[in-house]
């Protein structure tokens, strides 16, 4: 691949799995240096960014950094050293009815999966600013363009985190710096994987059968995407090609939000 990021230093929030790796092997692999992050401190955490910087001959860091925490977004941002691309990635979910829906789940998913976004743009933007070159790459999801019962502070944060994406596109438009949201429908992720023998179990089904008529249902595909298109994607936000692509939604969701 050649090297078109070179040069930029991306910063990646939840990346020690899943998507959020995904994304750094794909902007590695570009040439961008990158930063893992997350809220443990743990050896492997460490070793993950050296694997990956070695393998695509890019200087890799780890940085230890809680997203539930408005302070902690910014030092992320400050250790880095500031950032050229910055990618809004951590995550996390719980499922409950919205009248039994414990408020220290609802007060964690908005704070790690939308104000998190919100500390990390204000810390990176002076930088970005200064160097008249910015992509912001927030990851969203399908539940922030339309809604699923149970999910009410997902649902609420994932829209919250593409209204931010467009708000700051208008204040930044015309200075180099673009910021968007991917929309992945179901990505094939560790998590997503572990999932499916226990439903295999309980619908007494097949792999296959269990993904395609269970977990992929509203999925029009009947196929997971995989945490390289979200990666690929995001290369994709950062190339010259998509300089004027901003305050803008791309779905990888296999037709769901077209039903
Ligand atoms: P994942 O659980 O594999 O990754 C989540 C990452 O966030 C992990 O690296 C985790 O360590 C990190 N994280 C969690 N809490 C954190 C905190 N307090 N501080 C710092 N990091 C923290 O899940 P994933 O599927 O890779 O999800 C990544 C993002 O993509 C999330 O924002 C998720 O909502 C979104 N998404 C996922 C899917 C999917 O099907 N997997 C679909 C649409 C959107």
């Amino acid at each position: 691949m050649t090297k078109t990021l070179a040069g930029k230093r991306a910063v990646i929030t939840g990346s020690n799995s899943g998507i959020g790796l995904g994304v750094a092997e794909a902007l590695a692999a570009a040439g961008a240096e990158v930063v893992l992050n997350s809220f443990t401190d743990r050896p492997e955490d460490h070793a993950l960014a050296k694997d990956l910087g070695e393998r695509h001959g890019v200087v890799a860091r780890y940085i230890t950094a809680d997203m539930s925490k408005g302070a902690d977004c910014r030092a992320l941002i400050e250790k880095a050293g500031g950032c050229d691309i910055l990618v809004n990635n951590a995550g996390i979910q719980f499922v409950a009815p919205v009248d039994e829906f414990p408020v220290e789940k609802w007060d964690a998913i908005l704070a790690i999966n939308l104000t998190s976004a919100f500390h990390t743009t204000a810390a990176a933007l002076p930088g970005m600013k200064a160097k008249g070159w910015g992509r912001i790459v927030n990851l969203a999801s399908a539940h922030g363009l339309t809604a699923s019962p149970y999910k009410s502070a997902y649902v609420a944060a994932k829209h919250g985190v593409v209204g931010l994406s467009k708000t700051v596109a208008l204040e930044v438009a015309g200075q180099g710096i673009t910021c968007n949201a991917i929309c992945p429908g179901y990505v094939l992720t560790p998590l997503v994987e572990a999932q499916i023998p226990d439903q295999m179990k309980a619908h007494k089904m097949d792999r296959e059968t269990v993904i395609r008529e269970v977990m992929l249902l509203r999925q029009p595909s009947r196929q997971f995407a995989t945490v390289e298109q979200v990666g690929g994607t995001a290369v994709y936000l950062c190339s010259p090609a998509a300089d004027q692509v901003t305050g803008t939604t791309i779905s990888i969701d296999g037709g769901w939000t077209a039903l």
